[in-house]
């Protein structure tokens, strides 16, 4: 049963295979009047197959070189799936990973403000042994009064940062107009939580070269964030991490409520890294460092978490971002639990932190 066009057959490549080999794969689907969709990724490439069944099942596709394996698809979300790939999906920009062993340790200021106050927490940040620098030149805030960023001037100060430091730059894109604009700076494209089903959007990043940080919407469930995954795969792009960030329930205690449950399930489900923000659900710095060892200990591949030089003058989530020095004594602690967790360890710190 084919449903809408979506892939009845993957045929994932071995990572030694060519471009000969996978056009040849492609070329026989052709001919046998069945559309292929070639999604290239770091460590294997694979087809998606959408056609007649029957006449899929009768291809002996597993003889062809290059061919790992060839794996049929019963769930509703099957580039992202698990069944996809038996090895976990490693994520790496400017040497640093995510995934597989490597813990990242993702953080900075909600949002770019000033050059001080970019460079500064940058520094700090780095010092700490945080593996990427996050920070938003374009922001989706919830009033159309906030503080909407600093633009592409927000983005210039970001790669003054990473030039300075030499850490990765993750920031947010959060209109199709501005991809070739933001993808000029990114390292990695977050896709906020608001935008988490704004399909083209997801459509266009699909389209990049640079991996996406997808962020899980507060009233997302965990299949429709794993659907929107699948959006940004099927245009091709299998550089994807996914991101809890904390989901609308009643309880108001917190500013959302973080699914750690998510954590456990999302490994099982799928082969991408999963990581964890712990300071948009927990609202007040008070609480980030407990959510956020209870993510590393739930087996998340990585944190990201908000930093600022002075959280009390942040114009955007002051009251849970962390000091420098409570991030770095938070990463300390990451950084041993996730060796214990096998997920790995960040990068030793370039500095001493402090
Ligand atoms: C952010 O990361 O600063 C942000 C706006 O997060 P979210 O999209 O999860 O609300
Ligand atoms: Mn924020």
């Amino acid at each position: 049963m084919s449903v809408n066009g979506s892939p009845e057959l993957l045929i994932v490549m071995t990572p030694g295979a060519t471009a000969e080999h996978v056009s040849a794969i492609v070329h026989r689907l052709a001919e046998a009047g069945v559309r292929a969709r070639v999604s290239r990724g770091r460590e294997a490439t694979v087809i998606g197959a959408t056609g007649d069944g029957e006449l899929l099942a009768a291809l002996p596709l597993d003889g062809f070189p290059g061919v790992d394996q060839v794996v049929p698809i019963v769930k509703p979300y099957k580039l992202v799936s698990r069944e996809l790939s038996s090895g976990p999906t490693v994520i790496e920009a400017r040497g640093r990973r995510i995934g597989g062993g490597s813990f990242g340790l993702i953080a900075g200021p909600c949002a770019v403000e000033d050059r001080e106050q970019l460079l500064e927490t940058a520094r700090a940040v780095a010092a700490a042994g945080a593996t990427m620098l996050r920070a938003g030149a374009f922001k989706p805030r919830t009033s159309p009064y906030a503080f909407q960023g600093l633009g592409a001037e927000g983005l210039e100060l970001l790669e003054e940062a990473r030039a300075e430091t030499g850490l990765p730059i993750v920031t947010e894109l959060v209109d199709p107009r501005q991809v070739e604009l933001v993808l000029a700076t990114a390292d990695v494209i977050q896709i906020g939580a608001r935008n988490m089903q704004n399909f083209g959007l997801l459509a266009e990043v699909g389209r990049a070269d640079k991996p996406v940080l997808l962020k899980r919407a507060p009233s997302a469930s965990i299949e429709e964030l794993l659907m929107a995954a699948e959006y940004v795969m099927k245009e091709g792009n299998a550089e994807l991490i996914l991101c809890e960030r904390g989901i609308r329930t009643f309880e108001r205690a917190t500013r959302y409520t973080l699914d750690i449950g998510a954590v456990p399930v999302l490994k099982a489900e799928t082969h991408l890294p999963v990581i964890v923000d712990p300071s948009h659900p927990a609202g007040r710095r008070e609480y980030v460092p407990a959510l956020a060892r209870a993510a590393v200990a739930a087996g998340a591949d990585g944190v990201i978490v908000e930093v600022h030089r002075a959280p009390e003058e942040a114009l955007s989530d002051a009251s849970q971002q962390l000091a420098p020095a409570e991030f770095a004594e938070l990463a300390g602690e990451l950084h041993e639990l996730a060796a214990r967790m096998g997920t790995g360890v960040a990068a030793a710190p370039a500095s001493p932190p402090g």
